[in-house]
């Protein structure tokens, strides 16, 4: 069984006036993620993990922010994309791991949702897909509620045995 393995990080300001859109699910806040996609920073950190475990870039060259066409776009569309590179390259997802790092709001009322969405996309088990959460204790941006991060590793597998 030939494996890869690949890791993804994003980041993404937060701000009043935009939606929150964390793992495909919009969690009530009074702010939201700036960027020119919906700024979803978990499905953002899984596809460059799912890239990079196959060194296929990252998310910036396959959806420039620079073309029109990803403004605003809903990133489990980039999510699905990702997963059709994979695929036609030859590979399944065997799990991935994510730690969602921010102050506010609690996420673990969340992560079922969030579990739920992705594993629909990529065509797993829901628990496949584990989704952790931290702050960093106040200190820094994410302590300040300025941003948010989040960081995924993923374990691919050959289907071609
Ligand atoms: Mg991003």
């Amino acid at each position: 069984m030939k494996l890869r393995i690949g890791s993804g990080i994003d980041f993404h300001q937060l701000v009043e006036g935009r939606d929150l859109w964390i793992g495909g699910v919009k969690i009530p806040h009074h702010k939201g993620a700036l960027g020119h996609s919906d700024a979803d920073v978990l499905l953002h950190a899984i596809c460059d993990a799912l890239l990079g475990a196959l060194g296929l870039g990252d998310i910036g060259t396959h959806f420039p922010d620079t073309d029109n066409a990803y403004k605003n776009i809903d990133s489990k569309i980039l999510l699905q994309r990702t997963y059709d590179l994979i695929t036609a390259q030859g590979y399944e997802i065997v799990n991935i791991d994510s730690t969602l790092c921010l102050e506010a709001p609690k996420i673990k009322p969340y992560v079922e949702a969030m579990q739920t969405c992705i594993a629909s996309i990529l065509k797993l088990e829901k628990n496949a897909i584990s989704i952790k959460a931290t702050t960093t204790e106040t200190m820094g941006f994410t302590g300040r509620e300025e941003g948010l991060v989040a960081l995924a590793t993923c374990l691919l597998s050959s289907t071609n045995s």
